[in-house]
C-alpha cells in the first residue's frame, strides 16, 4: 500500500456515474501531435491529395468495421459513428485539407491539421457546451485520418486482456465503443466533457468515467492503484488504507442501491406519503429515446433540438423536422415529449458557416432571441412541431425566455403556423401545451406575469445557475464555484416555484441539478412536478424519492431557504437526510 502521502486527487469532470477501483492501464499513443510542415512542388500536388484521400478511405474503412461490431447495448448509437463517417467528408476538414494542399502546396499532414484547427477554432466560439463539445468529434476523425497518413497503429481496445481502468489523453466515441465491459471497469481522459459522445456512450454501457482531467496520463502510471468517482467527477491516485476501504464500501452500497433502483425503475415516483413525480428523460437525439423507455422514464421532459441543425450547409426542411419528431412522439405515446424549440445563437446557426462577431455569446443573439430574428427558421420548427402534434402527447417548451413579450410573439408565430397548415391541408394539433425555461433571472423574477401565458414552467438550473452567479458554466477555473444550492438559486426556485403554484401551472426542472440525489430533498420539498435527467440517472432518482417524505420535505425547505451559504445548506442535507443518501458529503 502507498504511503498516505501519495494519495493524489485529481478533479475532472463526471462523464459517467458509478464507482471503480483498480489498476490503471495507459492506452496514449504516441507521435501524432509532431507534425512536420514541408513544401511540395506543382507536380507533386496530385499524389499528395491521393495520399490524402487514401488516409480518409482507409479511416472509413476503419471505422466501418467498428459500426459493424458494435454490441448490441450500443447499436442504437452507431448514429454518432454514422455522424463521423460523414464528417470524413465534411469540407471544413476533407475539403479543407484539399484546399490547402492545393494553394499552399504543403504536405498533406500539415494540410489536415490546418484544417482541423480552423474548424476547431469555429466551434471554439460555440456558447452552447453540446455544440462547443462537437468539436471534439472533428478531432477524433481527424486523428484517424491522420494516424493513417503517418502511419501509426490505431489504438486497439478490444485487445486489452486484463481487468483495467483506461487512462487516456482522450478516447474517441469509436474507441470507447470497443470497450469490453468484462474487462474494462471505466476509464478516465486528459480531454473531454459532460456532453461529448465520448461520454453519452459511456453512460450508456454504464461505466464509471472522469474526463477532462487535463494531466491524468502525466500523474498516473501503469498499474497505478486509481478510484474512479464518476459521480463526482474524480479520481484518487495510490490511495490510502483508509480511502480504499471507504470507497470499496460505498462501490458496494452504490452498486447494491443501483440494483436495487433498476429493479423497480417502470413503477412510478411516489413519496414515502403519496406524492407523485414524473421522472423524465432529457435527450438530444431521436436515438436516445430507448435509453428513456430503458430506464423507466415517464417521458422525454427535454428534447434537445439542435442536432437537426449540425454539419449541413442548409436549414433542415420542415419535413424532416416533423419525420423526426413525430418518430419520437410515437415512440413515447402516450407519456409526453416535451420539444423545446432550436437553442443555438447566430455564431452556429449552421455549423459550416459561422459568425463569430459576439464578444459574449452566452449573452448575445441565442435561443428565442435568435428564433425570433430568424423567424423563417423558426416557423418551420413551429410548423413541423404542430404536425407531430397530431401522432401523440407533445409539449412545446421555449428556451431562454427573459421577457414576456418573447413568449407573446412566439405565440402569434404559432397561430399564424396554424393557420398557414390549415389553409395548406395539413394535419396538425394546436391544442398542445405550452411552457416556458426560466433559466435567467429575469424569468424568474416576472414568473407571476409568465405564468398568465403559457401552461408549464421547466426550470433550467444549468443557466439558471450560470446567469445568477455570473460563472460561466463551462469554465474550469470557476467550476467549483458553480454550485445550484446557493442561497440565491435556491431563493429563485423558492419564487418560481410558489408563484407555478399560486398561478395553478405546472413546474418541472430539467437541469443537471434535478439528477443529484443530494437535491432531492429539496426539490421535492420545493413542490416540483416532474424532474427531467439524463436517462441513466433515472432509476436511482426514482428510487430515492421512494425514501423521502414529503410533507417533511416541505418543512424542510423553509429551514434550507434560512440558509445563507451553500455549504449550510448542504451539511443541512447531510444533518437531515444523509442517512438517505449513499453519495455523504466527505
Ligand atoms: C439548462 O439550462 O438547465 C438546460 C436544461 O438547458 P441546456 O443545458 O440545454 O442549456
Ligand atoms: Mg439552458
Amino acid at each position: 500500500m502507498a504511503p498516505k502521502e501519495h494519495e493524489m486527487l485529481l478533479k475532472g469532470i463526471s462523464g459517467s456515474p458509478g464507482i471503480c477501483i483498480g489498476k490503471a492501464y495507459l492506452v496514449d499513443r504516441e507521435g501524432v501531435d509532431v507534425i512536420e510542415k514541408y513544401y511540395i512542388s506543382e507536380d507533386k500536388v496530385q499524389s499528395e491529395i491521393s495520399r490524402f484521400k487514401n488516409a480518409v478511405k482507409k479511416a472509413k474503412k476503419e471505422l466501418a468495421e467498428v459500426i459493424e461490431g458494435l454490441p448490441e447495448e450500443l447499436r442504437h448509437h452507431s448514429y454518432i459513428l454514422e455522424t463521423h463517417m460523414l464528417l470524413h467528408k465534411d469540407k471544413m476538414l476533407y475539403g479543407k485539407a484539399i484546399e490547402i494542399i492545393e494553394t499552399e502546396k504543403v504536405n498533406a499532414e500539415w494540410a489536415l491539421k490546418e484544417a482541423t484547427s480552423r474548424a476547431k477554432a469555429m466551434f471554439a466560439n460555440i456558447s452552447d457546451p453540446y455544440l462547443r463539445s462537437r468539436s471534439a468529434d472533428v478531432e477524433h476523425v481527424s486523428d484517424c485520418i491522420m494516424r493513417n497518413l503517418v502511419g501509426v497503429q490505431d489504438l486497439n481496445i478490444s485487445n486489452i486482456d486484463k481487468r483495467v481502468i483506461l487512462v487516456a489523453h482522450n478516447l474517441s466515441p469509436a474507441e470507447t465503443s470497443q470497450i469490453q465491459l468484462e474487462r474494462i471497469k471505466g476509464f478516465i481522459t486528459n480531454r473531454g466533457g459532460k456532453a461529448s459522445h465520448t461520454s453519452i456512450i459511456a453512460r450508456t454501457l454504464e461505466i464509471p468515467a472522469v474526463l477532462g482531467l487535463e494531466n491524468a496520463t502525466e500523474a498516473i502510471e501503469n498499474d497505478d492503484i486509481i478510484i474512479v468517482d464518476g459521480n463526482k467527477g474524480m479520481v484518487i491516485v495510490d490511495p490510502d488504507e483508509e480511502t480504499l476501504f471507504r470507497y470499496e464500501e460505498l462501490s458496494k452500497q452504490y452498486e447494491a442501491q443501483k440494483a436495487d433502483a433498476i429493479r423497480t425503475s417502470d413503477q412510478p415516483a411516489v413519496s414515502s406519503d403519496g406524492v407523485l413525480l414524473g421522472i423524465m428523460g432529457n435527450i438530444e437525439m431521436p436515438e436516445e429515446l430507448v435509453a428513456v423507455k430503458d430506464h423507466g422514464g415517464d417521458g422525454v421532459g427535454l428534447l434537445r433540438t439542435e442536432f437537426l441543425y449540425l454539419n449541413r450547409s442548409q436549414y433542415p426542411p420542415e419535413d424532416e423536422l416533423f419525420e423526426q419528431y413525430k418518430e419520437v412522439v410515437e415512440l413515447m405515446d402516450p407519456k409526453p415529449v416535451t420539444i423545446r424549440t432550436l437553442d443555438i445563437n447566430g455564431d452556429k446557426e449552421i455549423s459550416a458557416v459561422p459568425t463569430p462577431d459576439e464578444a459574449n455569446p452566452a449573452l448575445g443573439l441565442r435561443a428565442i432571441r435568435f428564433c425570433l430574428k430568424k423567424r423563417g427558421v423558426f416557423k418551420t420548427q413551429l410548423r413541423a412541431i404542430l404536425r407531430a402534434a397530431v401522432h401523440g402527447y407533445v409539449r412545446l417548451l421555449l428556451p431562454m425566455i427573459s421577457s414576456c413579450e418573447e413568449v407573446r410573439e412566439t405565440l402569434k408565430l404559432l397561430d399564424e403556423s396554424a393557420e398557414e397548415l390549415s389553409r395548406e391541408g395539413y394535419a396538425f394539433n394546436r391544442d398542445i401545451e405550452i411552457g416556458v425555461m426560466i433559466e435567467v433571472p429575469s424569468s424568474a423574477l416576472i414568473a407571476d406575469a409568465l405564468a398568465e401565458l403559457v401552461d408549464f414552467f421547466s426550470i433550467g438550473t444549468n443557466d439558471l445557475v450560470q446567469y445568477t452567479l455570473a460563472i460561466d458554466r463551462v469554465n474550469r477555473h470557476v467550476a467549483d464555484l458553480y454550485n445550484p444550492l446557493h442561497p440565491a438559486v435556491i431563493r429563485l426556485l423558492k419564487m418560481v416555484t410558489d408563484t407555478a403554484h399560486e398561478k395553478k401551472i405546472r413546474v418541472y426542472m430539467c437541469g443537471e441539478m434535478a439528477a443529484e440525489l443530494l437535491n432531492l430533498p429539496v426539490l421535492l420539498g420545493l413542490g416540483f412536478e416532474e424532474l427531467s435527467m439524463a436517462p441513466q440517472s433515472i432509476p436511482m432518482i426514482k428510487n430515492m424519492i421512494r425514501k423521502i417524505n414529503a410533507a417533511d420535505a416541505r418543512k424542510f425547505v423553509e429551514k434550507v431557504c434560512r440558509q445563507n451559504s451553500a455549504l449550510d445548506t448542504m451539511q443541512l442535507i447531510q444533518d437531515s437526510y444523509g442517512d438517505l443518501l449513499t453519495q455523504k458529503f466527505e
